[in-house]
């Protein structure tokens, strides 16, 4: 993207990819309104042009289809590599194509920093701590991964992936920011998204039952989108030396029991609890250790708590669904 001539701006242009999704469309307000310019790349897997409709007319925003795993040649200052289906659902669809995303993507946008010399961002994740038996996850843990189980094209390409950040880091002087993202959520998931926290809520408001996997002990940390996109700008903006990886999440553990419990108490709702068989490889815990983040990021921390984050992502689901709890 070369900026126009007649359009001077004085933030950086930002190439965000998977842009339209989740996590990438929150980013892409958040530099918008830091004044940046912001290329969006995508090719809508599972993100979607209306979560970035509301930017589609803004000056400063530019929407792209494009697939990562394909070189892309433009012109920008900087890079959040985002794209790559997060939900298990979605990403044991076509688990070759996750695969080549995690991997082929990073090749892509590293190479692409690497010709433009520009700091580049990576989306990495919890996950690569696998089922882990260190609690609460530090990222000195090396985690405890199945490199062939249904996760294993996720797991095992985010791994790839830091492997591939960190050698253009000591290979090519590259600057990277690595951060391992623990369980998100907020508005802008999909309703068929299948992760724990849009599915609960989805069930609850149109009545049916609610899924727990497994005995519903399994524990997770939930931090609300809008803390996390917080520590994402906060941690491309720490100097050079500052490459993680770097745990950015909520430290706050709780069962799947509490959650549904949380969620049927806030909707009102009088779906019934199912339980059903917990999928393979599924981890039996996690939680972040963030005091790296803290130390570093300016002593950045999660500030929405769960109640407040689960009201305004269930009030966003009302909306998408058009009704109120059954
Ligand atoms: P999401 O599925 O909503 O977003 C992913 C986006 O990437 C989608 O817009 C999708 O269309 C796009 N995409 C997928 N493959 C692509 C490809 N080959 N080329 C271009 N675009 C492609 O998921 P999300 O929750 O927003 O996750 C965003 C990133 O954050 C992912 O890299 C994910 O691994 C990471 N992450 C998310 C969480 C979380 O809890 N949300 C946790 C850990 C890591
Ligand atoms: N690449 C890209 N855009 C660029 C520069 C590179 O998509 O502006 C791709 C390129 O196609 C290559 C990958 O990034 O496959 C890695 O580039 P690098 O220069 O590291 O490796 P090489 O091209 O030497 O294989
Ligand atoms: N889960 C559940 N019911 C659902 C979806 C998920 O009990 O309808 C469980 C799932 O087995 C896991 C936890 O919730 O233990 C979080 O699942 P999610 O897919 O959101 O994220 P991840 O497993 O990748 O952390």
């Amino acid at each position: 993207m070369m900026l126009a001539l007649n359009q001077p701006s004085s933030g950086k242009r930002v190439l965000v990819t998977g842009g339209a999704g989740f996590l990438g469309s929150h980013l892409c307000d958040l530099l918008i309104r830091e004044g940046h310019e912001v290329l969006c790349v995508d090719n809508f897997f599972t993100g979607s042009r209306t979560n970035v409709a509301h930017l589609l007319s803004h000056p400063r925003f530019e929407l792209l289809r494009h697939d990562v795993t394909f070189p892309l040649f433009v012109e920008v200052d900087e890079i959040y590599n985002l794209a790559c289906p997060a939900s298990p659902v979605h990403y044991q669809h076509d688990p070759v194509q996750t695969t080549k995303t995690s991997v082929i993507g990073a090749i892509n946008m590293l190479g692409l920093a690497k010709r433009l010399k520009i700091k580049v961002f990576q989306s990495s994740t919890s996950e690569v701590y696998g089922d882990p038996s260190v609690h609460p996850q530090t990222e000195d843990y090396w985690g405890h991964v199945n490199p062939i189980g249904p996760r294993s094209c996720y797991d095992e390409g985010k791994r790839c992936a830091e492997t591939l950040f960190f050698d253009y880091h000591r290979q090519h002087r590259l600057r990277i920011k690595v951060a391992r993202i623990f369980n998100t959520y907020g508005p802008r998931m999909r309703a068929d998204d299948g992760r724990v926290v849009s599915n609960f809520i989805v069930q609850a408001l149109q009545g049916h039952d609610i899924t727990i996997f497994g005995d519903g002990s399994q524990t997770r940390s939930f931090c609300y989108v809008d803390d996390l996109i917080g520590g994402f700008y906060k941690f491309m903006n720490t100097g050079d030396e500052v490459t993680g990886p770097l745990n950015l999440g909520n430290p706050v553990e709780m069962t799947m029991i509490e959650l549904a419990s949380e969620v049927l108490a806030i909707t009102g709702s009088k779906s019934k609890i199912r339980f059903e068989p917990l999928p393979q490889d599924d981890p039996k815990q996690r939680l972040p250790d963030i005091s790296q983040a803290r130390a570093l990021l300016d002593d950045w921390q999660p500030k929405v708590q769960l109640r407040e984050g689960l009201t305004e992502t269930i009030r966003y689901f009302e909306a998408q669904l058009g009704g109120k709890a059954a």
